[in-house]
């Protein structure tokens, strides 16, 4: 039984592999200014450009052999040598609330999530922005096996695509949200382009302001992410309102501490007069406590921002757990008191494991198989 499983795993591994080695020639349209250098290249007008962008992001249409408005030579060659989509859709759920989740498969074999959330007039998605996390939140699925590498641009759109994709003729993509796998703003470099072409009118045309980024809290990196010129949303995984209690949940938080992050926030805040979201993962006997809520309070008076209260979405590995609904009420309630907006965080697609990294890391840990010891045991017995 164990021999053939392992057999079946080094097949479909294999065969990923070889499907790997295939496409890894041809690049992804999506990857920032490759349709530009490619068409010059090859000689063609860079106006061709526009008519590929136009075909792909407005038109929906993936099939470069019908892109009529291109001559036929220039359309058999995008087609032999380039692609759209840089990774393939492993898995795909749709959960009874009508969120969707993708598992994708990138081409070196790593995977990763999207989520796509519908609620009235709004299409939001979630993208990663790199395989694994290295925050290590002890809430989290996406940290448990650690970062194995950041995303790259071409990666990153893509799934905005990919989600844009399952929605009808009449639906858009409204919203984004880079809450996914990864932590965006250490991948700041291959995501400052994607964030160009979501808002780019000849791109996915998404206002910036419906772009938010989600970040543990990197000062320097909310620096950069403040100087460019797009009013695009920050928010900020807090999670806890001092340093002890924050670096038991978030290990990182040792090393850049609860001041400095608030310091960039509020430079964030002066530079573009927008507000920060404060998210607040909400764990039953960790950072739920009436005192707890008086302290979040006390920091956060008087600063532009508000505090969305986040339940914690199961995880099954991590023995934590979300206080139940009037601990959660208390707890928002006291921190109104303070005259800051506060809102609880609706669970989506509970049903499809849509607790961010838990789909990929169930995948991961089921390819991985039995431990390399007990493989080597079984084949010795009974040879393959
Ligand atoms: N690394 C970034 C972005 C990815 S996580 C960050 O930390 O902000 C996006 C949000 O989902 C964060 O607020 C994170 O704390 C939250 N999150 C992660 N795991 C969760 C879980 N099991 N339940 C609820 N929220 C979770």
């Amino acid at each position: 039984m164990l021999t053939a499983d392992r057999t079946r795993t080094q097949d479909a591994s294999a065969r990923r592999q070889e499907a790997a080695a295939a496409k890894a020639a041809k690049p992804s349209l999506l990857e920032p200014g490759l349709v530009e250098s490619w068409l010059a290249g090859r000689g063609h007008s860079a106006f061709r450009g526009k008519q590929i962008r136009r075909r792909i992001f407005r038109d929906r249409l993936d099939d470069a052999s019908r892109w009529t408005e291109l001559p036929e030579r220039l359309r058999a060659e995008i087609v032999a040598e380039l692609r759209i989509f840089p990774f393939d859709v492993e898995e795909h759920r749709v959960a009874s609330d009508g969120t969707e989740k993708l598992l994708l498969r990138l081409d070196d074999g790593h995977l990763v999530e999207t989520v796509l959330m519908r609620e009235q007039g709004r299409r939001t998605v979630c993208v990663s922005t790199q395989v694994g996390c290295a925050m290590g939140c002890v809430f989290c699925a996406s940290g448990l096996l650690g970062v194995t590498r950041s995303l790259t641009a071409a990666e990153i759109l893509g799934q905005v695509l990919a989600a844009d994709r399952l929605l009808g003729d009449g639906e858009r993509i409204t919203n984004v949200v880079v809450m996914g796998i990864g932590e965006p703003l250490a991948n700041l470099k291959n995501l400052v382009p994607v964030l160009r072409a979501m808002t780019d009118h000849h791109g996915c045309a998404i206002g910036a302001r419906k772009i938010t980024v989600s970040t543990i809290g990197l000062p320097k990196k909310i620096d950069e992410f403040s100087a460019l010129d797009l009013p695009l949303s920050l928010a900020i995984s807090l999670h806890a309102p001092n340093d002890e209690l924050r670096t038991r949940i978030v290990p990182t938080n040792k090393g850049t501490g609860l001041d400095a992050i608030l310091a960039a926030a509020d430079r964030y805040v002066a530079k573009t007069g927008r507000r920060v979201t404060y998210e607040y993962v909400l764990l039953a006997g960790v950072n739920d406590a009436a005192e707890t809520a008086h302290e979040l309070g006390r920091l956060l008076k008087g600063r532009l921002g508000h505090v969305n209260l986040i339940p914690m979405n199961d995880v099954r590995e991590s023995g934590l757990s979300a206080p139940g609904s009037p601990a959660t009420h208390r707890f928002a309630e006291i921190v109104r008191g303070y005259g800051i907006v506060t809102t609880t965080r609706k669970r989506k697609g509970a049903d499809i494991d849509a607790a961010c990294g838990q789909l990929r890391l169930d995948r991961v840990r089921r390819e991985a198989g039995p431990p390399v010891v007990a493989l080597d045991a079984t084949s010795a017995s009974a040879p393959v």
